[in-house]
């Protein structure tokens, strides 16, 4: 993924500026400036927390436009299995996969399918490398972008293979380009999608120089035709493709369920998964550990910012819908991904970079100078970390200080110290002058308001150090 490249819109009008959002980011990608939140591009890794804590709903996920499927001669549709969790009311799997296709695509191709043939190939490169882990698992953005920017010496441990959408949309393009005789680059392949994170990575994929999707259409944005379809739409005969493993990719322990590993640890949400990384990085983290999987979303896909149902509710209708499917491939499907596996067909294009966008800069010698010009800084700040200046911490604002996007008196405390150094030194000035004129006494008049204005700002908190001293 390329920096810079996310799929957040921060609409300002509807921005408060109340700062809920910038302590709750992740990568410190908000700051709240002129009283309106703004967006770091290169640090936003598309998450979504922003989305769930604003009570404005400034922050909105992007999606591709639905007319953009005119492009294409043939569309596919690739429904994640996150989708099959936000139907709790009687649809079978079969079902759903019809109303996908009734929404106007030319056919349907399962993504829970791919996932099954990418559970096999984690297997194999896992059993390969033995002892090499702990393996992150490669198909949520949010993680690969998570360990990018804030644990760079990691990206070595992501796997290299793709991810199940990116498997779907390069098989549907082969079979159904083999079947119906149609060039795979007249093909469309859609992606059903529960964050925006993989509008992001299709964009800018990760793994690939081009991805093999074409454009990604939020879950929320379809679903209330989808109920109107599914309502429509009689029971099916034809069975579905996918394993009840493939279609449980879309909550979290889906993939290790699938996987078949046995030393492995499924992670969700954003703050454990800081937690495990950080772990790891210092070296504290359980060796034995092969396989990691690790999804943003509480509870994994089924909880992205695109869906709408609950993300427990939608974990045990997964649950349930899986319980209708064959419970394992064939054997011969089996070898038949093996083939593939083999002959590299599941093996990522290029690795993944780190970013080092939370270094001051890129000169080494700058940045250390920078660090220590922010300590000084630092150490000048109150250390409450209350977000009144608009950055998440007292350290952020330090820094921000110093690549001079922020200035001192951007904290109320500072600005409170220097509107009454300079009524200070204003009344001082002014005593120096004979008040001759009663233009000059209401002057100074006003610098008195002025100080006593100042010694009364702000007050709600108090200056820890100020406390400790008894002042
Ligand atoms: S949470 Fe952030 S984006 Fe939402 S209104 Fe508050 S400052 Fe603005
Ligand atoms: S989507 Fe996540 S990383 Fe991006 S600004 Fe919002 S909270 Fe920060």
């Amino acid at each position: 993924m390329e920096k810079g490249v996310y799929s957040i819109f921060l609409d300002e009008e509807r921005c408060t500026g109340c700062t809920n959002c910038i302590k709750r980011c992740p990568t410190e990608a908000i700051r709240v400036r002129d009283g309106k939140a703004k967006i770091f591009a290169d640090r936003c890794i598309d998450c979504g927390e922003c989305v769930r804590i604003c009570p404005n709903h400034a922050p909105i996920p992007q999606s591709d436009a639905r007319e953009k499927t005119g492009q294409f001669r043939h569309t596919i549709a690739l429904p994640d299995p996150a989708l099959f969790g936000q139907f709790k009311t009687k649809p079978s799997p079969r079902q759903i996969l019809a109303a996908v296709a009734a929404l106007g695509f030319d056919s349907v191709y399962e993504v829970a399918w791919a996932a099954d043939a990418v559970s096999i190939a984690i297997r194999e490169f896992i059993q390969e490398h033995k002892g090499e882990g702990p393996w992150i698992s490669s198909s949520c953005p949010v993680a690969i972008r998570l360990v990018q920017v804030r644990f760079p010496s990691l990206t070595e441990q992501i796997l290299p293979l793709l991810s199940p959408v990116e498997v779907a949309a390069k098989l549907a393009k082969e079979e159904f380009s083999r079947q119906l005789g149609i060039p795979p680059q007249e093909f469309g392949c859609f992606y059903l999608t529960p964050c925006p994170a993989q509008v992001t990575a299709i964009r800018s994929p990760y793994h690939l120089e081009h991805s093999y999707v074409d454009g990604a259409l939020a879950i929320s944005g379809l679903y209330c035709e989808l109920r109107e379809k599914i309502s429509r739409t009689p029971e099916q005969n034809e069975p579905v493709k996918a394993t009840a493993p493939g279609l449980t990719w879309g909550r979290v322990g889906g993939q290790t369920r699938a996987v078949q590993s046995e030393n492995y640890l499924a992670i969700d949400g954003i703050n454990n998964l800081l937690q495990v990384f950080e772990e790891i990085e210092l070296g504290k983290f359980n060796t034995n550990i092969d396989f990691l999987e690790c999804q943003c979303c509480q509870g994994g896909c089924v909880g992205g910012t695109f869906t709408v149902e609950n993300p427990f509710v939608a974990r045990v209708t997964l649950r349930r819908m899986a319980s209708q499917l064959r419970p394992k491939l064939e054997l011969e499907e089996e070898q038949e991904v093996l083939e593939y596996y083999r002959k590299g067909y599941y093996r990522a294009e290029k690795d993944v970079e780190p970013y080092s966008i939370m270094c001051l800069d890129k000169d080494i010698a700058k940045a250390i100078y920078m660090v220590e010009q922010s300590e000084k800084i630092l150490k000048q700040l109150p250390g409450l970390d209350c977000g009144s200046c608009g950055c998440p911490t007292c350290r952020t604002l330090a820094e921000d200080i110093v690549c001079g996007i922020a200035t001192e008196t951007d904290c109320v405390f500072k600005l409170r110290e220097r509107v009454q150094s300079l009524a200070e030194q204003m009344l001082a000035l002014a005593l120096k002058v004979p008040p001759v004129t009663v233009v000059q006494r209401q002057i100074m008049k006003t610098q008195r308001e002025v100080l006593e204005l100042a010694k009364r700002l702000p007050p709600v908190l108090a200056k820890p150090n100020q406390e400790k001293e008894g002042k």
